[in-house]
């Protein structure tokens, strides 16, 4: 045997049970007790062993053309936090520029990602131009390994009526595909932030106005409405974070809907009280959508404990405080909206979700590993521990103390949005095919080792 981890406890989705795992080059090729030593063996005395988280969405090496702004967190930087945090796939979402192909858009990305990466990595597309050419594309994008797309109902990337959301839902449905949603309504947006602009109001905290939960609900409605009108494509809403929209969501999905939903662990853990600090704190943490009450909050944990939403992702997006971020203290429209989170993920939800009892800790693994895996064509060779899958492992130390700061985390950026957070528990090792990638907070690889992810054709959970 290649590697050997004895004594570990293993928590996947369903089980929880004491074992030793085999490797054998990239897999897992024997689970069970009382394995004898490979040619490289750690004991774990006890500690625990998760599959390595899936998330399935992030930015890494953004450019955000109206602020004409890059962020500091590349694709190195990106995947460096994720194997901090336990995190051994990421999926990035490739904007499609318009006129471009959406091969184009996977050729640009990859040139970003491309050895660059730690653990591995793959891409949604995001559908900006569906011009005829673009929806026949998509069946091949769905062959050559990339299932799943992204459609802004926002305005800015593309400005996608109904009858274009309805025929990339409609191709991809066709193609095997499935169709990630930004929800909001644009219009409304537009014009509350104009509304906003002309009245004077542009301090962060007016934010909120213009992005109501009522905008939220409503596009999460309508998208569903066309995806069951486009022969029940699948469809998986992005950052759900309010109550409306987790509604439209659970009642689609009650009437047979291929409905999915994610939420970050912003909107689990942080609320709109953010947003009445001061305006050179509360442009840290203006996301898209905004925080929302505690009510919605709430709301969210109960729908990941019953299962209307099925994965929490980070959508790290990361900008500096200083150069980035402080230009909305005093006008919002300059505000790169955006907050990292890719790393800090799994333990912020260990310590407020499992420990405090929201969510089992096999829950805690479904939603952060085994769902997005299953969701995004990784599962089974991702997202569960089970002889033949990679050995894209973690293991956790249920009792480690961290408080969390920028000297802690990992991001290029010059603040940490969790910053004074305590937690209990932390990994300590990754392992990414089994090659040990991080040992307590130290990268063991060079960036490159993170291969580029082609995935299986769209089935439901
Ligand atoms: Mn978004
Ligand atoms: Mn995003």
């Amino acid at each position: 045997m290649d590697l050997t981890l004895r004594n570990g406890l293993i928590i996947t989705a369903t089980d929880t049970f004491r074992a030793d795992i085999g490797i054998e080059g990239d897999r897992i090729v024997e689970i069970a007790a009382n394995l004898p030593p490979g040619r490289t063996d750690f004991d774990l005395g006890g500690k625990w062993i998760v599959p390595g988280f899936i998330d399935v969405h992030t930015h890494f090496d953004a450019y955000l053309a109206p602020y004409a702004m890059h962020s500091p967190d590349d694709f190195e930087s990106g995947t460096r936090q994720a194997a901090c945090g336990g995190v051994t796939s990421v999926v990035d979402y490739a904007f499609q520029s318009t006129g471009d192909t959406l091969h184009d858009a996977v050729s640009q990305w990859d040139d970003k990602a491309r050895e660059r990466c730690y653990i591995d990595y793959g891409f949604h597309t995001v559908v900006v131009d569906p011009r005829a050419d673009v929806l026949a594309e998509m069946a091949d994008m769905v062959q050559d390994g990339y299932p799943s797309f992204k459609v802004f109902m926002m305005r800015g990337f593309g400005d996608l009526n109904d009858r274009a959301l309805y025929e990339i839902l409609k191709h991809s449905k066709n193609a095997g595909g499935i169709v990630t949603v930004h929800a909001e309504n644009g219009d409304i947006v537009q014009a509350r932030s104009e509304e906003l602009f002309k009245a004077g109001r542009r301090a962060p905290h007016e934010v909120p106005y213009a992005m109501p939960p009522e905008a939220e609900g409503e596009a999460t409605q309508r998208i569903i409405t066309l995806a069951g009108l486009a022969d029940n494509a699948p469809v998986y809403i992005v950052h759900l974070s309010s109550i409306s929209a987790l509604e439209a969501v659970r009642i689609g999905r009650q009437s047979g809907q291929q409905v999915y939903a994610e939420t970050r662990p912003t909107y689990l853990l942080l609320d709109d009280n953010y947003y009445a600090k001061p305006a050179a704190e509360a442009v840290r943490y203006m996301a898209s959508p905004p925080f929302r009450s505690r009510d919605h909050v709430e709301a969210l944990w109960n729908g990941l404990r019953i299962g209307d939403l099925q994965t929490v992702a980070s959508d790290h997006t990361a900008w500096n405080f200083h150069g980035q971020k402080e230009l909305g203290i005093n006008d919002f429209t300059r505000m790169p909206p955006g907050i990292p989170a890719v790393e800090t993920m799994g333990p912020l939800l260990f310590t407020f979700g499992v420990q405090t009892g929201r969510i089992t800790i096999n829950k805690w693994v479904e939603v952060l590993a085994t769902n997005p895996a299953k969701l995004f064509g990784l599962h089974p060779r991702k997202g569960t521990i089970a002889v033949g899958a990679d050995a894209d492992l973690v293991v956790y130390d249920p009792k480690r103390s961290v408080t969390l700061s920028k000297d802690v985390t990992h991001s290029a950026v010059d603040y940490e949005p969790y910053d004074g957070f305590e937690l209990t528990g932390y990994p300590i090792l990754t392992f990414s095919r089994g090659t040990l990638v991080m040992k307590n907070g130290e990268l063991m690889v060079q960036p490159g080792h993170g291969q580029l992810l082609r995935r299986n054709r769209f089935t439901s959970l």
